[in-house]
């Protein structure tokens, strides 16, 4: 079994990468954004309680996320593997990643891919996406802003995390989507 952690701001890339990536390589693709945003939709108990924290830009706390990736990783058990997009999301949430794989799977992340983006260019993606999304933590630049510092002050950690157990592999995310596919396929090649 393979997991693979696609890593990085909000606006690097990552959703549109792991969706191409897991159909190449027959991964399951585990968004925890799409994942709340589906629940939102449905007006389940969890979507309500996530709702406040993801319109104002805000990460959704531990408990809530780690339930909800439990879910979905039992849900899955049979997969070949996962393409990790939006978890971990803090150094918590990491170590919680570490105990379920070897708890479900007898098994632990192969590899973290970390996209990096200037901040201007994760912002002017972000506005141009919202042009086409009903997201509302997309729509307006202070949100987007405020993601952006929820990034460095809680989640930017997770890289020395995995940097520490030789796991971290660094990318430019400010190529064009075929380039960006394909140096994110030569990392994810070495462990399939
Ligand atoms: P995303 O689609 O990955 O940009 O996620 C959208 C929003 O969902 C984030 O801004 C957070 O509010 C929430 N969210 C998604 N994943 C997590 C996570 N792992 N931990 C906390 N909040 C999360």
């Amino acid at each position: 079994m393979n997991i693979i952690v696609l890593f990085g701001p909000p606006g690097s890339g990552k959703g549109t990468q792991a969706k191409i990536l897991s159909e190449k390589f027959h991964l399951e693709h585990i968004s925890t954004g799409d994942l709340f945003r589906y629940n939102i939709k449905n007006n389940t108990k969890l979507g309500q309680e996530a709702q406040s924290y993801i319109n104002k830009g805000n990460l959704v706390p531990d408990e809530l996320t780690t339930e909800m990736l439990i879910d979905e990783l039992r849900r899955n058990s049979s997969q070949k593997g996962f393409i990790l997009d939006g978890y971990p999301r803090t150094k918590s949430q990491a170590e919680t990643l570490d105990k379920l794989l070897n708890t479900i799977f007898r098994t632990q992340v192969d590899v973290t891919l970390a996209l990096y983006v200037k901040d201007e260019i994760l912002v002017k993606r972000i506005l141009k996406r919202s042009e086409a999304s009903e997201r509302l933590d997309d729509a307006d630049e202070s949100i987007i802003r405020n993601r952006i510092n929820e990034y460095y002050e809680k989640t930017a950690v997770v890289s020395n995390y995995y940097k520490q157990q030789h796991k971290l592999v660094e990318l430019d995310g400010e190529g064009n989507i075929e380039e960006i596919t394909a140096a994110l396929s030569k990392e994810i090649e070495k462990f399939i």
